[in-house]
């Protein structure tokens, strides 16, 4: 039905044209992988002029800085699942934001009136943020799994790609979604009333993050290594956000093995000692 409405045109978005409509589309789902700041911006940039994909090119910003990964074969099934089930049950598909309301159980007035409650797919994803699943969508979209019809107000539909993934063929391996720290100067501007607002999605010390990057830098510096082979952005927020006291808390940490703990544990532990005495409260667990 999809695919009718593209190739017969007429469905807005200019549609007229079934190519220019496949160009315009393939370069939305480029772009959605470059605006996410996941994966290396060469490669998505090439692959926004429909170039093929080099090996990540080891110079930009995300691969100097590379994310965590996590085995993300149970979410990505959860989320093609839940595009899946919509589109059996409408007849046709839906955007980012009703797919990830669906997910976390929201119980809105356009979810109750058309009876998407009632899927199997309702609430199984609610352990997880909003946030969190709009990366792990906008990754999906990325690799080929997903793809946005441009034609139909952006509604997701399965790409061939996602059939292994759900029938438990394939497992997948996604970058584990970036936690944003709420800077200095977002939070001046807040004061001031713009409105501004943090988007943490939990609440981090400032001051014990900045710590555990001098911290970082240090020792980088002194074994003359870039400060994320010590540790990443993602796992120094976790640290900041859990407050870790022990050897066996620190392990609990994204991104913190067996190896690290041995080099860095000490060190790290004994400036989160340092900050515990100025905890605005409990450390809340993820
Ligand atoms: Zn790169």
């Amino acid at each position: 039905m999809v695919r009718s409405l593209i190739e017969g045109g007429g469905a807005g978005d200019g549609g007229r044209d079934p190519e220019r409509v496949r160009v315009e589309t393939h370069k939305l789902n480029a772009m959605v992988g470059y605006a996410d700041g996941l994966s290396c911006r060469r490669e998505a940039l090439l692959g926004y002029f429909g170039e093929p994909y080099p090996a990540p090119c080891g110079n930009c910003d995300i691969c100097l800085d590379a994310p965590q990964t996590f085995d993300a074969t149970e979410q990505a099934r959860m989320a093609l699942s839940c595009v899946y089930r919509l589109h059996e049950r409408d007849g046709f598909g839906y955007g980012i934001g009703h797919v990830i309301d669906v997910l976390r159980g929201v119980e809105n007035e356009k979810i109750l009136s058309r009876g998407h409650a009632t899927l199997t797919t309702f609430g199984i994803g609610a352990a997880h943020s909003r946030e969190h699943w709009q990366s792990l969508i906008r990754q999906l979209i990325h690799r080929g799994y997903l793809s946005q019809d441009i034609a139909r107000y952006s509604a997701l539909r399965l790409t061939a790609a996602a059939r292994p993934l759900l029938r438990g063929e394939e497992t997948l391996v996604l970058a584990v979604p970036r936690t944003r720290v709420p800077t200095r100067s977002r939070r001046a501007r807040g004061a001031r009333g713009s409105g501004v607002a943090g988007t943490a999605e939990r609440s981090v010390d400032e001051e014990l993050f900045e710590a555990l990057r001098r911290l970082r830098k240090r020792l980088a510096d002194e074994q003359n290594l870039p400060a994320y082979v010590v540790f990443s952005d993602a796992t120094l927020t976790e640290m900041a956000a859990r407050r870790p006291r022990t050897h066996e808390e620190l392990l609990e940490i994204g991104g913190v093995g067996t190896t690290k703990l041995e080099r860095y544990g000490a060190a790290f532990l004994a400036v989160l000692a340092e900050h515990a005495g100025d905890a605005s409260g409990p450390a809340t667990p993820p």
